[in-house]
């Protein structure tokens, strides 16, 4: 071996060993530096006071699991499509392979994209919760981030819960180019269902930095819009507006306080208080006087619950293996699902909606449908009101 080729060598086992250090936890080490005052900070102790500088009080990131630990109640977060992953739509490459740049995002952080959903309990109240990891990719974001956070609120909706979204992100995801813009109108639709017809409550948390589409979409369109303090919130960056506009801006321009000050915000809660804050102001609006109480349009809304549906493809997947007299078994999983659906958008009665919410709904359900009642309730919708229904479904569930 050459001397060159020996000092290569070193260095390369120097540049990946160093690689393997910074990978493993995901930080950079024992010790960090406070981006507002520069003071060295001992990480321990750091995330021991929630990321906040003990020198000058400000706030730094924290990644999406911690996010979540410091405000759902512990034992309570139960995730969602958690295993949803990208996929590279346009073959895209700049320096690097976009399909490279995930796969080392996903080992450093140890997840699939730069969100975490699902739901859990803030002092006992359950919500919905979004938190975004700027660690993977700037929190930028793509198809996934869109798809989650639409799912989650299409969820939220069906099932009434307070929706939280914690924003940190640097804005769409270039590598996915125009489907990561068209999250920003996805997401904002299913929100218009959530807040103007269900009426339900959104809370947007915005931390430091929300910049770029997602302050343009969901970002802004909170009910109620926190912020952390002196966070970066805008939609370009200073340098970008500075030049169009040929004008020298304000110091604050941009931070959490100035746009408080012109009414983007409704409050800025320092990090200690967040939990508190929340769980307060979704109790405060659960006590609201003249509330609406919302319907969620036909088409959208969904007649049996997620939790309804899995009992069902669990007991199909039984039914493939030991037949049942019940149900033929040559039905697919879609018609079985269609036909329930068909069934609970059917049955209006509150009473009875009652009685198949119990836990033999399948059999219950099975049982009206081999009895063609439905057929009947059909015909009875035609006729509207001629037909006393809470007498006609007493005598469905009696006859069982
Ligand atoms: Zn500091």
């Amino acid at each position: 071996m050459s001397m060159l080729a020996w000092i290569e060598d070193q260095r390369k086992m120097k540049h990946t060993q160093k690689k393997t250090i910074v990978a493993s936890d995901g930080s950079q080490g024992l010790w960090t530096r406070c981006d507002n005052c520069g003071v060295i900070l001992y990480v321990k102790h750091l995330k021991e006071n929630q990321s906040i500088c003990f020198g000058c009080g400000y706030h730094l990131q924290m990644n999406s699991q911690e996010r979540i630990d410091h405000l759902i109640d512990i034992g309570t977060w139960r995730p969602l499509d958690e295993i949803l992953s990208p996929c590279d739509p346009l073959e895209f490459c700049d320096q690097k392979l976009y399909t490279e740049r995930l796969k080392d995002a996903q080992e450093k952080t140890g997840l699939q994209d730069a969100i975490q959903t699902g739901t859990g309990m803030i002092d006992g109240i359950p919500v919905a919760l979004a938190a975004m990891d700027f660690n993977f990719m700037g929190g930028s974001m793509g198809s996934v981030v869109g798809e989650k956070i639409t799912r989650l609120i299409e969820y939220a909706t069906q099932e009434g819960l307070t929706l939280i979204i914690v924003c940190a992100s640097g804005g769409a995801r270039m590598q996915e180019g125009i489907l990561s813009l068209m999250q920003m109108a996805k997401i904002s639709a299913a929100l218009q269902v959530y807040q103007s017809h269900a009426n339900l409550l959104y809370i947007s948390v915005l931390t430091s930095p929300t910049t770029g589409g997602v302050t343009a979409s969901f970002g802004m369109l909170g009910d109620l819009i926190f912020a952390e303090p002196k966070a970066l919130i805008g939609f370009a960056g200073r340098r970008v507006i500075e030049q169009t506009l040929q004008e020298q801006l304000p110091d604050d321009f941009q931070t959490a306080e100035y746009l408080l000050h012109h009414g983007l915000l409704d409050l800025i809660v320092p990090r200690f208080f967040f939990k508190q804050a929340l769980s307060e102001t979704i109790n405060f609006y659960k006590d609201a006087p003249f509330k609406k109480r919302g319907v969620i349009p036909y088409g959208l809304q969904r007649p049996i619950s997620f939790l309804t549906e899995e009992k069902l493809r669990r007991k199909w997947y039984d039914w493939q293996k030991t037949p049942s007299d019940k149900i033929n078994p040559n039905t697919s999983f879609r018609t079985l699902l269609t036909s329930f659906q068909t069934i609970f958008d059917v049955i209006e009665d509150e009473i009875l909606q009652k009685r198949l919410k119990t836990d033999n709904v399948i059999d219950d359900t099975l049982g009206l449908m081999s009895k063609q009642e439905i057929e009947w309730r059909f015909l009875a919708k035609k006729k509207e009101e001629q037909f006393d229904k809470k007498f006609f479904f007493e005598s469905v569930i009696n006859d069982n």
